[in-house]
């Protein structure tokens, strides 16, 4: 890797920006032919945060311009109850895109609902299909932190063909649909878990180093190589013993990091709001192809 400068800062709300950007370009550009961009998303048992977090979303969609529908179902609902909601929205051709808000109340078998959501409105990637066209390399709509993590090292100009990238973290979400994203991108691909013994060898090894396990300080300075790419998707709250309040970290040891790597990406301000701006660009693509 290129030794030469460190720290600089992945900035993830300017690549957000611009990202949402190109997007009103093309709502716009769709609505001019007679269709609009809309997001259905489902929440069961709405509390405070999940109510937030909707409104949240519906501005933002409603800045690139995309309808927002809640479809709001109590919290006693049953699972036939929102696999029916799904399935009418499957149904419906003025329905391009459908997201599920977690958690599902307890019972409710949520891997089964995803993979009721029809593929090609599924724009969280969750649905096993989209998964499987992920490996095989078709068009598919790919889990939104894994683009959102991929675009933050592409945005580097990284060649990856040649390049070793080391994923800490296995999940189906994020840490698996990541490792194929590079393995497609014919990067070599070490994927690692709580199992792996000695995860700092291989990341000492690394030129990207991706954590997505949701524990502070996992990864330290001595296991980054000068120059290397780190990309800290982990997202944990704690208490803040200046302020006594609470604040989002990721899984980086920033500070020391910044010192060594290349390229880091900052929590918060890194790949979370990419990911919302991924999330949107799956719905513009689902609005489209559905023309
Ligand atoms: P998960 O709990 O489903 O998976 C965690 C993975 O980390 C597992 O593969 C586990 O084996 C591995 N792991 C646990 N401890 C480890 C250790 N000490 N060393 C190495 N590997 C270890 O988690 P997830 O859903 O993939 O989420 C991971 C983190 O990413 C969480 O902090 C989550 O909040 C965050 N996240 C962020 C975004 C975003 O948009 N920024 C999106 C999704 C998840």
């Amino acid at each position: 890797m290129n030794e030469s400068q460190t720290g600089r800062i992945l900035d993830g709300r300017a690549i957000a920006a611009e990202v949402r950007e190109s997007l009103s370009l093309r709502t716009a550009a769709l609505s001019a032919s007679g269709r609009h961009a809309s997001l259905d998303a489902l929440i069961v048992g709405a509390n405070q945060s999940g109510s937030v977090y909707a409104s949240n979303q519906a501005r933002m969609c409603a800045e690139v311009g995309i309808d927002y529908r809640l479809h709001e179902l109590p919290g006693n609902a049953t699972q036939a109850d929102i696999l029916s909601l799904i399935d009418r929205l499957n149904a419906d051709d003025a329905v391009a895109a459908i997201m599920m808000h977690l958690p599902l109340p307890g019972g409710v078998d949520t891997e089964l609902v995803q993979s009721r959501i029809d593929s090609s409105k599924d724009v969280e990637g969750v649905n096993p299909a989209n998964i499987g066209n992920v490996l095989y390399g078709r068009r598919s709509l790919v889990p939104c932190t894994a683009l959102a993590t991929m675009t933050l090292i592409e945005s580097t100009g990284i060649d990856l063909p040649g390049k070793l990238v080391v994923c800490i973290g296995a999940s189906n979400i994020v840490g698996k649909p990541v490792a194929v994203l590079l393995m497609r991108a014919e990067a070599t691909v070490i994927s690692t878990n709580i199992h792996t013994p000695d995860i700092k060898a291989h990341c000492r090894a690394a030129d990207v180093i991706i954590s997505a396990v949701g524990k502070p300080g996992l990864v330290q300075a001595d296991m980054v190589q000068p120059g290397a790419i780190v990309i800290d998707v982990g997202i944990t709250r704690v208490m803040d013993p200046e302020t006594g309040r609470k604040k989002t970290v990721g899984d980086v040891d920033f500070e020391a990091v910044q010192e060594v790597a290349g390229w880091l990406s900052p929590v918060p301000g890194g790949v979370g709001p990419v990911t919302v701006a991924m999330l949107l660009r799956n719905t513009v693509d689902a609005a489209e192809r559905m023309l």
